[in-house]
């Protein structure tokens, strides 16, 4: 059955990677995938799927019921490109100025539509229901959370879930996963340090939010270093700074943004806390005074144990055990986390490196691009991972 399987995906390669390229060189920003899920709406009609469309604004929903009764399984994808200039040069690159698929996600979808288009080929076959959910807004705008209010796990109720996400940090052919805690919960800070601005040659008579800002930079430091116990994990990054227009007038404030992760929701509390104490001290002892607003963003990414066993079990049975690699906690955040707080499932990732075709950049860089062997592959460890989950026996 193995070879069987692996061959007939390998038949889907050049449509794979067509899609792939389509996507690819039209990449639609958060809550605009549009053309995205109306491709991705006709190819599963095509292939005799039950289709939701506009489900969170611009997301696609399929369902496939199978030949007999069983559990029901949902692998989500995500749609969204980023607001960014492609610099690849590669003849599919983005079309349009300013929006690139630099996350990967343009492959995520295209290897969702194979996997629907090997189940539909076997529907008889197939003991439960598949949901296909591609979700609109992944990169910071928490459209899976949308999807999950939407009620994609339910009618019919889902079992368990799983997702994949390409990884610039393992070859092609590799799948990495996390068991447990696996993504941080990233929140972002906004503070503004309010002073008494003045003429930079008489600083005596106003309150300078600028030299505060720094106090407030550097003491911060101390909240991951001195108030997180040493073995969990914190990270409290500064992103912005703002404040000053001239080189001689001190200005009435400084606004610091940055963001928040951590893996264990009393840490995550603590540093909200901490920050806001820090701030208050240190601006008082210079006699001004501050705003602190925190916004909560996406939870930790908790993978099942049982499902995370799973994956790592039926893929090492198909590549071998080397092949799968059993990765530390990322400090990362994806949505996928919603998802995983109603429902059991497992996030894994799939390698897109290949040193040889020189495809080696990290995710959200301009000159990424994935090794487009991933996309049959992650087809074949989907289909994997579901007949494992649904107790599929099909004769080879
Ligand atoms: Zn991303
Ligand atoms: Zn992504």
């Amino acid at each position: 059955m193995d070879a069987d399987l692996r061959e007939q995906i390998a038949g889907m390669r050049d449509w794979l990677v067509e899609i792939r390229r389509t996507i690819h060189s039209h990449p639609e920003l958060a809550f605009e995938e549009v053309e995205t899920a109306r491709l991705v709406s006709e190819w599963l009609e095509r292939f005799g799927i039950e289709v939701k469309r506009g489900v969170a604004k611009t997301g696609v929903v399929g369902l496939l019921r199978g030949g007999a009764p069983g559990k029901t399984v949902a692998i989500r994808a995500d749609m969204d490109a980023l607001p960014m200039d492609e610099a690849t040069g590669v003849p599919y690159a983005s079309k349009i100025k300013g929006k690139m698929h630099a996350c990967g996600h343009d492959a995520h979808v295209t290897i969702l539509l194979g996997v629907a288009r090997f189940f539909s080929s076997m529907r008889d076959k197939v003991k439960g229901n598949i949901t296909w959910i591609f979700q609109p807004g992944e990169e910071g705008f928490g459209g899976g959370k949308l999807m999950v209010e939407a009620g994609v796990l339910e009618d019919p109720k889902v079992d368990a879930i799983f997702a994949a996400h390409v990884f610039p940090f393992l070859r092609t052919g590799q799948v990495g996963i996390t068991e447990g805690k696996a993504m941080a919960s990233s929140d972002k800070f906004i503070l503004r340090i309010i002073g008494k601005g003045g003429h930079g040659a008489y600083p005596h008579v106003t309150r300078d939010p600028i030299l505060a800002a720094g106090h407030v930079i550097t003491q911060i430091q101390s909240v991951v270093s001195r108030n997180v116990n040493p073995l969990d994990s914190a990270v409290v990054s500064f992103g912005a700074v703002h404040g000053g227009r001239a080189y001689n007038v001190i200005p009435d404030e400084v606004e610091l943004t940055g963001t928040v992760r951590s893996l264990n929701p009393a840490v995550r509390e603590e540093l909200k806390s901490r920050i806001e104490q820090i701030t208050r001290g240190v601006v008082a002892s210079l006699g001004l005074d501050y705003h602190y607003e925190f916004e909560y963003g996406y939870p930790v990414l908790v993978n099942d144990a049982r499902m995370s066993k799973l994956v790592v079990s039926t893929c090492a049975e198909a590549i071998g055990k080397e092949n799968v690699e059993i990765l530390l906690p990322s400090m990362g955040a994806e949505d996928f986390a919603y998802y995983l707080e109603k429902c059991p499932g497992a996030m894994f990732r799939l390698g897109v490196r290949n040193e040889k075709k020189g495809l080696i950049q990290p995710h959200h860089n301009t000159l990424f691009n994935i090794d487009e062997d991933v996309l049959p592959f992650g087809v074949e460890m989907f289909v994997r991972v579901i007949d494992e989950f649904l107790g599929l026996k099909r004769e080879g």
